[in-house]
C-alpha cells in the first residue's frame, strides 16, 4: 500500500468516502484513548513503585526481551510462532498506518517509502501479512484441535479463555485478509486497465488473491477495494479497542511492563516503597489486602500477561497439585480489575482479596522458587506479589497453624527449632581435633578474615551438621583464616522475610549485622544458599559473601584442590540446582565444575536443570508448612533424577538435602538412589595430608 499509486477512480471513491473514514478514525482513536485512560485509573490509585532508575539497563531489557523476544524460543513451536507474528506486526505497522491515512489523504506515501524503497517494503509486507495470517490459522488450530495442556484452565481457577483467544486470533486473520484483498484487487484493477503496477510478492497471500481476481469485472474489483478498506478500518479499530478487555492488552502494555521490570534478582520489595525501616511502625497496614495495595507496576503486570501458561507449566506447586498456579494469580486479578474498575461507570469499592479471588492456601503454597518469573517472556513478577499478600495475611493474624511454633521459636531463640543458643556451635565438636583445634568463635577473643555463616538448619539438624563439618574441613584444607559466630549467630531470616514476617526478619537481620560487624571479618562464606541470598540481597552493609561452591570452584581452577578418583563405576551423579543458588543468583557452573574435576565421576543432567530446575519444595519456610498437595515436590524431583539415569543426586543446599532425602524414602527408592551435598562429596574425595576422610564415620554420634 505504501508504494501503490491509486487509480483515479479509486482515489475519487476514497475522496467521497473521506468523511466516513475520518469519522471512523476519530471514533476509533477517541474510544481507544478513553478505554486506556480508564484502565489507568487503578494504576494511579495503586502504591508507588520507583522504577524510573537505570534507564540504560531498562532499555537493554526492552531490546533483549521485547524486540529480541529472547525468552520465546524456550518453547520452540509456540515461541517460533510468536516471533513470526511479532516480526510481522513490526513490519506491518507502517503499512497499517499508511493504509489508514490513505482513507483521508488518498495520495499519501509514508516518508522514506516511495520509489524502489517503497516497492521493497511492499514486497516484504506482502510476505509478512501472509505469514501472520498463516500463523493465526495455526494458532487457532492449536487452541481448538491440539489443545496444549498448558492452555487448560482447571475449574478451580476459573473458566476457559479459549473462545476469547480464538476470537482475537480470528480478528487478526481478518485484518491480514482485508489488507491482502485490498492490495490484490487494486493490483488486478490496475492490470485490467493496463496501467503500470508494482508486482505483488510472488506466492504471497495478496499475489494468490490477485491471480484469483484476474477475471473479475472492474465494478466488482472496485467493490472489493472499498469493502476491503472498510473491513480493515473497522477491524483495526475494533481490535484496538477490544484488546484492553482481555489477554491481548499485552500488545500495548508489554513494552512498558518489560521496561519497568524488576532489575535486581533475589531481592524482595520493601513493605512500602519510600518508607524507611525505622518508620514502618507508622504504616497502618502491611502488605497487600485490597487491590489498591498492589503497586502500579504489579497492576501493569496483570494487564500484560498473555495467558500463555508458561509460568504455571514450570511451577512446582502447580505440578504437585497445590492450589496455586501463578498464571491464575494474574488472570484472577485482571478479571477483578476489569470488574471493579469498569470502562463505563464508577469504580466499585475494593474488597479483601484473600477469601474472594485468592485463598490462603493458594498464597502459602509458593516456595518462592522463581521458576515462573524465569520463564515468563514478559517478565511478569510473582514473588514480590505473593510476599506482599502474605504480609497482608500476617498483619491480619492469619498464620498457618504449622508455622506458628517455628515462628515463635525464631522470635525467642533465633532458630525455628526452639533450640538453645549456646548449642548453636555444637556441630563443631567432632571436628575439633582434626582442625588442629576448635573452629574459632569470633566473639571478640578470636579474630579471622572470613566468617563461615552456618545458619539454623546446618547448626541444629543432626543430618545437616555434616555439611557444616565438611565445609569447615574444606576451609581449613585450603588455608582459610575463618571463624563462626557461634551463639551470636541467629537465623538469617531469609525465609522469614519471604514468609511475610517483616518485623521478625528485621530483628534477625539487625542482630546478625551487628554481630558480623563486631567480628571484624572481611568476607563471608556459607554453604546454605538461603543464607547466601539473604546476606547478598536482604542485608545491607555486610562484607561480600560467597557460596562454598564458588570457593571450591576457584580453588579447583587454581590447582589448590585435587580429588581422589571415584572408583565405584556403578555410581551416576546428577546435580540438582538449588533455586537460591541457581535461579536467584545465577551460580550454575561452579558446582558442576567441581564435580567434573573429580576423576572418574560420571555425571548426567536432568531435563529440568539450571534455570529450569525444579524446586525440591524447601523454600519459604516450607519445611514447616503442610500444604494440600497430591505428591511431594521432592518425589517428583527424585523421579526426574532417576529418569536421567542417575543414582546419586548431588545438591548444594541443606534444605534440598532434607527434602530429597525424605523424598527418596517416600518414593520407595532407598538403595536405588542417594543424595549427597557438594561439600560432603568434595570433602570425601579431597586429597590431603591431614583430616582423615573417615571422620564422619568415626565421630558419628559424637
Ligand atoms: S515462585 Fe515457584 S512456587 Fe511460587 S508461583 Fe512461582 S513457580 Fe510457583
Ligand atoms: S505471567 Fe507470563 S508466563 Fe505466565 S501466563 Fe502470563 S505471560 Fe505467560
Amino acid at each position: 500500500m505504501v508504494g501503490i499509486h491509486l487509480s483515479a477512480q479509486v482515489a475519487s471513491w476514497l475522496v467521497t468516502s473521506r468523511n466516513l473514514y475520518l469519522a471512523i478514525h476519530v471514533l476509533g482513536i477517541a474510544s481507544f484513548l478513553y478505554i486506556v485512560s480508564r484502565r489507568l485509573v487503578p494504576l494511579v490509585r495503586a502504591q508507588c513503585d520507583p522504577r524510573f532508575d537505570r534507564p540504560v539497563a531498562r532499555l537493554g531489557r526492552v531490546w533483549k526481551y521485547w524486540l529480541g523476544q529472547w525468552k520465546h524460543p524456550r518453547y520452540k513451536f509456540a515461541g517460533t510462532l510468536h516471533i513470526l507474528i511479532f516480526a510481522g506486526f513490526i513490519l506491518l505497522a507502517l503499512r497499517a498506518f499508511s493504509f489508514l491515512i490513505v482513507g483521508v489523504s488518498p495520495n499519501f506515501v509514508m516518508p522514506g517509502l516511495s520509489g524502489e524503497m517503497g516497492h521493497v517494503y511492499d514486497l516484504a509486507t506482502d510476505y509478512a501479512a501472509t505469514i501472520v495470517f498463516l500463523c493465526m490459522v495455526i494458532a487457532v488450530l492449536r487452541r481448538l484441535v491440539f489443545k496444549p495442556a498448558r492452555y487448560a484452565v482447571p475449574a478451580r481457577f476459573g473458566k476457559s479463555r479459549t473462545a476469547d483467544a480464538v476470537f482475537l486470533l480470528g480478528l487478526i486473520a481478518v485484518l491480514m485478509v482485508a489488507d491482502s484483498v485490498y492490495a490484490a484487487s487494486h493490483a488486478a484493477k490496475f492490470a485490467q486497465q493496463s496501467q503500470a503496477v508494482e508486482s505483488l510478492a510472488y506466492l504471497s497471500l495478496p499475489w494468490v488473491l490477485q491471480v484469483a481476481f484476474r477475471s473479475m469485472s472492474l465494478a466488482t474489483l472496485g467493490g472489493l477495494i472499498a469493502g476491503a478498506y472498510l473491513a480493515h478500518e473497522i477491524t483495526f479499530y475494533f481490535l484496538l479497542c477490544y484488546r484492553p478487555f482481555g489477554i491481548q492488552f499485552h500488545v500495548e502494555t508489554s513494552l512498558f511492563s518489560i521496561y519497568f521490570a524488576k532489575l535486581d534478582r533475589g531481592t524482595i520489595k520493601p513493605v512500602r516503597w519510600g518508607v524507611a525501616d525505622e518508620n514502618l511502625d507508622q504504616v497502618k497496614s502491611f502488605g497487600v489486602k485490597t487491590f489498591e495495595d498492589f503497586t502500579w507496576k504489579h497492576i501493569l503486570d496483570f494487564y500484560s500477561c498473555a495467558d500463555c501458561g508458561r509460568c504455571a507449566d514450570n511451577c512446582p506447586a502447580y505440578a504437585v497439585g497445590r492450589p496455586l498456579a501463578p498464571r491464575f494469580i494474574t488472570t484472577k486479578a485482571r478479571d477483578y480489575a476489569f470488574h471493579h474498575y469498569p470502562v463505563l461507570g464508577k469504580a466499585n469499592n475494593s474488597k479483601a482479596l484473600i477469601g474472594t479471588i485468592y485463598s490462603e492456601d493458594e498464597i502459602w503454597s509458593c516456595t518462592t522458587c522463581g521458576a515462573c518469573e524465569e520463564e515468563c517472556p514478559l517478565l511478569v513478577e510473582y514473588i514480590d506479589k505473593i510476599v506482599d499478600l502474605r504480609r497482608g495475611m500476617i498483619d491480619d493474624g492469619n498464620v498457618p497453624q504449622s508455622l506458628q511454633k517455628p515462628l515463635k521459636a525464631l522470635e525467642s531463640r533465633g532458630n525455628p527449632y526452639g533450640k538453645m543458643e549456646k548449642k548453636r556451635a555444637d556441630w563443631t565438636k567432632p571436628v575439633a581435633s582434626q582442625l588442629n583445634g576448635n573452629v574459632p568463635v569470633l566473639d571478640g577473643k578470636n579474630a579471622a578474615d572470613t566468617l563461615y555463616f552456618v545458619d539454623s538448619i546446618t547448626s541444629y539438624d543432626d543430618r545437616m551438621q555434616s555439611i557444616g563439618r565438611a565445609t569447615a574441613r574444606i576451609l581449613t584444607q585450603i588455608g582459610t583464616n575463618f571463624g563462626i559466630l557461634g551463639a551470636a549467630e541467629k537465623d538469617s531470616g531469609h525465609d522469614v522475610l519471604r514468609f511475610g514476617e517483616e518485623t521478625l526478619f528485621m530483628a534477625l537481620r539487625d542482630h546478625n549485622t551487628e554481630a558480623i560487624k563486631e567480628s571484624g571479618v572481611e568476607k563471608i562464606v556459607t554453604a546454605d544458599p538461603h543464607a547466601f541470598n539473604a546476606l547478598k540481597h536482604d542485608y545491607k552493609n555486610v562484607p561480600p559473601v560467597e557460596h562454598i561452591s564458588q570457593v571450591l570452584a576457584r580453588e579447583v581452577k587454581a590447582g589448590n584442590i585435587q580429588f581422589n578418583r571415584i572408583d565405584d563405576s556403578d555410581k551416576v551423579y546428577v546435580y540438582h540446582d538449588p533455586c537460591y543458588l541457581g535461579r536467584h543468583n545465577q551460580v550454575y557452573e561452579d558446582p558442576r565444575h567441581v564435580l567434573d574435576a573429580i576423576p572418574g565421576l560420571k555425571r548426567v543432567e536432568m531435563q529440568r536443570s539450571r534455570d529450569r530446575s525444579f524446586c525440591c519444595g524447601g523454600g519459604g519456610l516450607m519445611l514447616f508448612y503442610e500444604p494440600k498437595e497430591d505428591q511431594r515436590m521432592g518425589v517428583v524431583r527424585v523421579k526426574m533424577a532417576a529418569e536421567a539415569g542417575a543414582n546419586v543426586i548431588v545438591t548444594a543446599c541443606p534444605f534440598c538435602m532434607v527434602n530429597i532425602e525424605d523424598a527418596i524414602k517416600v518414593a520407595g527408592m532407598e538403595g536405588k538412589m542417594s543424595v549427597i551435598d557438594l561439600t560432603e562429596l568434595a570433602d570425601q574425595q579431597m586429597i590431603r595430608d591431614v583430616c582423615p576422610r573417615e571422620l564422619e564415620t568415626a565421630t558419628a554420634g559424637g
